[in-house]
């Protein structure tokens, strides 16, 4: 297997949702009957972006979105397949898909189809915070969807939204603890953040308390690392916990690691090619799916914007990402990649506040110093280009 930090990846944007979730800020849609010529504009952006990567296996695909586990099997199994025409699959490769529970029926068909990790987007157990949070399910169709996706696919992530308004430390700790007994062997408990262009970021400017207040939301992510630690799922990143180095998730990882990887479908971002000293290629693709579509049909790419990153600016992302590992950041691939490192007195200064520690080449976040993870990220990254 190619370590991540040097493999491929591709990541298949599906734009459309039943129904708009309130505090989700993705590039979404309600569906407009354009499935047919969207998967089509897909399946031939994919050739076009071989031409580009030229022949390298794909360590992971994943599909996400909107709701890609509203795509029939028989779409994804084409993307798979044509993925597996086009470049290839590593031993191992991991193909995942975020299910939404209403799509229960159509689970057994995603995994026949060739995924192998399914991501259950389940939010809450909570009927009031369900609705609340403008989902599409009650907690009882949360608890069937995760044991039908635990009994067809060993790779299971459950992902969970907490610090919500009115939860309490005692309401967020039973609600976890019955997550942790299904027995998944991946969770994602997210923290509610309200972004501006969303129905919740107007309901907050109007001064609404949406999510809980800072200091508890701050309690409720250290109880969620010391009751998953204590469960056998400690975090490997910031919000992702799983019980050994094989049930972390590879395509994640390959973001985290800085490894290349394609973006296909409506908005999908990617990020390819580095040499040492030459920065890499930012890729956005055309954000409305009919613009995505024509885009496709007319230049056989569904690019929509592209930025050839610096050596600096891509080191700055590379240590944000790097940072939200439990393992750290790699110095040594920080170097070859960008030819650059990091701020030396930021981590001696970090160090000695006990927020940060290296380790060989490696410098990694310590327990204090999660909840501030992006802002000693930015300390890390040299004032000077
Ligand atoms: S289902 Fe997921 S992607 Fe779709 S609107 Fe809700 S949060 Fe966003």
């Amino acid at each position: 297997m190619t370590a991540l930090a040097d493999a491929l990846g591709l990541y298949v944007h599906w734009p459309y949702c039943a129904r708009i979730c309130p505090y989700c800020d993705f590039n979404v849609y309600r569906p407009r009957g354009q499935d047919d010529a969207l998967l089509d504009a897909i399946l031939a952006d994919m050739t076009g972006w071989r031409q580009r990567t030229g022949a390298r296996p794909l360590a992971s695909i994943h599909f996400g979105g909107g709701t890609p586990s509203l795509m029939t099997g028989a779409r994804i199994n084409r993307l798979i397949e044509h993925a597996d025409q086009l470049w290839g699959f590593e031993d191992g490769a991991e193909i995942g898909l975020e299910a939404n529970p209403n799509n229960i029926d159509n689970f057994a068909d995603i995994i026949a189809a060739g995924v192998n990790r399914l991501s259950v987007g389940v939010q809450s157990l909570e009927d009031a915070a369900l609705s609340q949070l403008g989902r599409d399910h009650d907690g009882a169709l949360a608890r069937r969807a995760i044991e039908r996706a635990m009994s067809l696919c060993d790779r299971v992530s459950i992902d969970m939204i907490y610090a919500r308004a009115g939860q309490t430390a005692a309401s967020w700790e039973a609600e976890l603890r019955e997550i942790l007994a299904f027995g998944a062997s991946h969770l994602s408990p997210y923290q509610l953040t309200i972004e501006a262009k969303t129905a919740f970021g107007r309901r907050a400017s109007r001064g609404e308390q949406l999510d809980s207040p800072v200091e508890l939301a701050a309690d409720l992510f250290d109880l969620t690392h010391d009751i998953c630690d204590a469960h056998g799922l400690p975090a490997y990143e910031i919000s992702n916990h799983a019980r050994t180095v094989q049930d972390q998730s590879r395509h994640n990882r390959l973001y985290w690691e800085g490894g290349d990887w394609i973006g296909v479908g409506p908005g999908a971002h990617g990020r390819i090619g580095s040499a040492a000293g030459t920065g890499r290629l930012a890729c956005e693709a055309r954000a409305q799916p009919k613009a995505y579509i024509d885009a496709v049909a007319g230049a056989g790419s569904g690019l929509g914007a592209t930025e050839q990153l610096s050596a600096s600016d891509e080191r700055a992302e590379r240590i944000l990402m790097g940072m939200r590992l439990d393992d750290g950041l790699d110095l040594e691939v920080l170097q070859r990649k960008t030819g650059l490192t990091i701020d030396i007195d930021a981590l001696d200064r970090l160090g000695a506040q006990g927020l940060v520690e290296q380790r060989g080449a490696r410098v990694r976040l310590l327990p204090a110093g999660r909840i501030f993870a992006d802002r000693i990220s930015g300390e890390l990254v040299p004032d000077t280009p």
